[in-house]
């Protein structure tokens, strides 16, 4: 239950927002439960070795995932960054030391053009070069195939939003590994399904970066890299504490470290199918309360965990308007709700005219506003 007051956020005179979003950045992330808090705050009370903390951090992420290692990034994106500089630098401290320069080294990174989203820019921060095969409709083997050559430091899966035209990973995998070439996978969003947490190490993955601030719940500043032994270790040597990596700019503090785990072993416990049925639940009852209106298409979108789309990780309510639709527009509905007190937030498509109810960050009965809500913007 959301607490209706919040001393330091009004003091600034910041407002509280329903987050019917999802998982994002921009409206706060997610709400680390009170255990994950719990940790964090008594992880303040010691000063430790930075080293000796990750390295048990390590071995629990590992011994989660079923990798080899793991290690606690600051972020999905902060952990490609360290997928990229890895690939590139190895453990080697003069590659380390150069970068973002790599005119000396393995630079580039495949990548499949359905999986160019705003993300791999991350890839691109840490000085690696992204080379484009396929379409964004499909991609040959061949073109994978041809794309590897000498300057090849890794090949790049990314798990994003409506991905399509893509290999499978076991196919980039069973392309790239008996050239040598590792395979970095961007999972940030694609926790939960909890069977995600292997799934992609199983299938061959070298480093699988996962966001600890979304469906893990951990803290928003925190994410996981997890895979090889030999490519977290160079992942950490360009990280902080190490102070001339690239990756030093995305420092992890103690308190981040013990919020992370803590939140993964909550998340381990958590019964996904409950939480799963609770997401459909508030979902159907934005689409019932809405029923039928003439010009719009209001309709449930049920959970697809074998689609390679972290959108289609959970059930949500979809209201698309169609072009004999009369009333306000949908950008002016969106202004209307954001307007309001308190303000809403919803997912707002960016290729069509539809908007989203993605109920996984709402809290008890915020659906029910927003049901409200939105029954009165679209009947006025
Ligand atoms: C959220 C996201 C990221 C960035 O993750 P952070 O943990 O916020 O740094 C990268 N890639 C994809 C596909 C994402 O959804």
């Amino acid at each position: 239950m959301t607490k209706s007051h919040n001393s330091f956020y009004e003091s600034l005179g910041v407002t509280r927002i329903i987050n019917g979003a999802s998982w994002i950045t921009t409206y706060g992330g997610s709400l680390m439960p009170d255990a994950v808090v719990e940790a964090m705050n008594e992880a303040s009370g010691w000063f430790v070795d930075i080293h000796d903390l990750n390295e048990k951090a390590g071995e629990i992420i590992a011994h989660t995932t079923g990798a080899e290692a793991g290690l606690v990034t600051a972020g999905s994106a902060a952990g490609m960054v360290l997928q990229a500089a890895a690939c590139m630098t190895g453990k080697d401290p003069a590659k380390i030391w150069s970068l973002p320069d790599t005119s000396r080294m393995k630079n580039e990174i495949i990548i499949h053009r359905g999986h160019q989203v705003s993300y791999t820019h991350s890839y691109r921060a840490a000085g690696a070069h992204l080379v484009e095969i396929g379409s964004v409709h499909s991609t040959e083997k061949w073109e994978l195939e041809t794309a590897i050559n000498s300057q090849t430091a890794a090949v790049a899966y990314v798990y994003g939003p409506r991905q399509s035209g893509a290999l499978d990973l076991k196919e980039v995998v069973d392309i790239a590994h008996p050239k040598d070439v590792p395979v970095i996978v961007d999972a940030s969003a694609m926790l939960p399904p909890p069977e995600n947490l292997h799934k992609f190490i199983d299938e061959g993955a070298d480093l699988v970066s996962f966001s600890g601030g979304k469906g893990l719940l951990g803290p928003q500043s925190t994410g996981i890299l997890c895979g090889k032994s030999e490519l977290i270790q160079a992942a950490y040597a360009n990280s902080a504490p190490n102070s001339s990596g690239v990756a030093r700019a995305a420092k992890v503090c103690k308190e981040e470290i013990a919020g992370l785990i803590t939140a993964l072993k909550l998340f381990v416990e958590t019964d996904h199918q409950l939480v799963a049925k609770n997401w459909r639940e508030k979902s159907s009852h934005i689409v019932d309360q809405l029923g039928l209106i003439e010009g719009l298409k209001i309709e449930l979108i049920e959970a697809d965990y074998s689609a390679r789309d972290s959108r289609l990780n959970f059930a949500s309510a979809r209201i698309t308007f169609l072009n004999h639709w009369s009333g306000k527009s949908r950008d002016q509905i969106v202004q209307s709700l954001e307007d309001g007190d308190p303000s809403i937030r919803l997912g707002v498509s960016t290729y069509d005219q539809s908007i989203s109810v993605l109920p996984v960050c709402l809290q008890t009965d915020e659906e029910q506003i927003i049901a409200e809500r939105l029954k009165e913007l679209l009947s006025s």
